[in-house]
């Protein structure tokens, strides 16, 4: 028996980094995993090595800008594995750059993704984790919401809200339904920055996350921690980040 032999997980951005990662990492512990993110090929590879090293894997096309995207998800999961556990609202994106830069599209769109989207997939697993009587929502957070540094005050500031509406959710759910835990990762070598506008700002990035950056393996790690807890255990906050971040 593993750990997670019956536990049923739903992962949003498991496409790729610390996604990805945390697929694998609960699929290797017994979990069954149910994986969602845009790039179906990235997750049709994902499933494929689960199931070839023995794993329970299914995958959703989700864009977590959209509601019935994240009900599909869910869904799945109930209708492949009979239930839902946890559901690991991850998928996140990240644009760097000066507010008086006024980059309006960027900022919504980090609003839609890392703020709407999470919103998105409580609205869709609540209701299911009310009717099973346990559940729990584990969500990747950030450093850069606990210190807050220039260039980053939107994405910072869509981690904090939220950071913000999980302790909520927790303080309305002491009959010890749903659990809630939010992992607050420093740097981590993924994709995240790949996408980032500027050159500059990019090229910097992408070398901060190579020189210091931890593998998505450990926050997959942090993550599996948090889900094992006994159901009376509620692992609140996880920092992660590596030895030598300031
Ligand atoms: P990656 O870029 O490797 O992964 C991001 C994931 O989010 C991808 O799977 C991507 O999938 C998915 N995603 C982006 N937009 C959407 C969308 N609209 N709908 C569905 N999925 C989407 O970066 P990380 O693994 O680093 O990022 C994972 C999380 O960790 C993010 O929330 C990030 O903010 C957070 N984080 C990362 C840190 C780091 O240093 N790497 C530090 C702190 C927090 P696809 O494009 O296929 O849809």
């Amino acid at each position: 028996m593993s750990t997670l032999d019956s536990t049923v997980v739903a992962i949003t951005g498991a496409s790729s980094g610390i996604g990805a990662a945390t697929a694998r990492e609960l699929a290797a512990r017994g979990a069954a995993v149910v994986l969602g993110a845009r790039r179906t090929d990235r997750l049709d590879e994902t499933v494929a090595r689960i199931r070839a090293e023995g794993g329970r894997a299914e995958m959703v096309a989700v864009d977590v800008t959209r509601r019935a995207d994240l009900e599909r998800l869910v869904a799945r999961a109930v209708d492949a594995y009979g239930r839902l556990d946890a559901l690991v609202s991850n998928a996140g994106i990240a644009r760097i750059a000066p507010m008086t830069e006024l980059d309006l599209d960027d900022w919504d769109a980090m609003i839609d993704v890392n703020l709407r989207g999470v919103l998105h997939g409580i609205a869709a697993a609540l209701p299911v984790f009310r009717r099973q009587g346990r559940g729990h929502f584990v969500t990747t957070v950030s450093t850069s919401g606990l210190k807050i540094v220039p260039t980053q005050a939107v994405y910072a500031g869509t981690k904090n809200a939220v950071r913000t509406l999980l302790e909520a959710l927790r303080q309305e759910s002491t009959d010890g339904v749903v659990r809630t835990t939010s992992i607050s990762p420093g740097y981590v070598r993924t994709e995240l920055v790949d996408y980032v506008d500027d050159p500059e700002q990019r090229a910097q990035a992408q070398q901060t996350m190579a020189t210091l950056g931890i593998g998505p393996d450990a926050v997959a790690r942090a993550i599996a921690f948090a889900i094992e807890q006994p159901d009376d255990v509620e692992i609140g906050d996880i920092t992660i980040r590596p030895a030598r971040q300031g």
